[in-house]
């Protein structure tokens, strides 16, 4: 939801950022501290040559020269910063369905974190964010089907009219509908009795 995606994306951002900054900037603190200067810092961690791939793929993909690109990665250029954003929620969703199930360009522009979060209504922004943390219903029981409830119980056993769909409200930013479609859901749910004592 944060989309501030893995440590050690971030990590990578940052090291584009120094390699940028390396190579555009002889007068860098960092440079003018070091005895040994450019030619040996491109051997580093922190070298232009380590993420040269990187801003090549980057130069290509908005059309303009490595230099720019350079010049654009520091100045956080939106467009770099949405490649970038892209690139690791990507990453995430390789692991994560809640990821995958937020589209990167419903997102909030520039933090890109999921609308949900700055839902005005408090009552619907709990919800919201309960429902994509998937923690609505737990340990609740399904009244149609008696079983203990899942996410999937919305739609296996029909809580809600076939043409709704929980996530895609969210995504479309109907959030009343939404909140309405969820107080269908728990009407429909109970809490489980407890088992009798032997
Ligand atoms: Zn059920």
């Amino acid at each position: 939801m944060s989309g501030l995606g893995q440590y050690k994306d971030r990590v990578e951002e940052l090291k584009l950022r120094m390699a940028c900054s390396f190579t555009l900037n002889d007068s860098n603190i960092l440079l003018k501290r070091t005895k040994e200067r450019k030619a040996r810092i491109k051997d580093s961690l922190f070298t232009f040559s380590s993420t040269h791939p990187y801003i090549k793929e980057l130069s290509e993909m908005i059309s303009t020269d490595e230099t720019q690109v350079m010049k654009l990665v520091l100045c956080n250029d939106p467009r770099i910063k949405a490649i970038l954003a892209r690139r690791r929620i990507e990453k995430i969703g390789e692991k994560s369905k809640l990821a995958r199930v937020i589209p990167f360009e419903g997102r909030q522009p520039f933090s890109f974190v999921d609308p949900v979060l700055v839902i005005q209504d408090i009552k619907i922004r709990q919800m919201a964010i309960k429902w994509r943390r998937n923690i609505i219903g737990l340990s609740k029981i399904c009244t149609v089907c008696n079983n203990l409830f899942r996410r999937s119980h919305v739609r296996r056993c029909n809580l809600i009219p076939d043409d709704m769909d929980l996530d895609e409200l969210l995504n479309e930013k109907d959030y009343e509908l939404f909140y309405e479609m969820m107080l269908l859901v728990q009407s429909k749910l109970r809490s489980p009795t407890r088992p009798i004592p032997s």
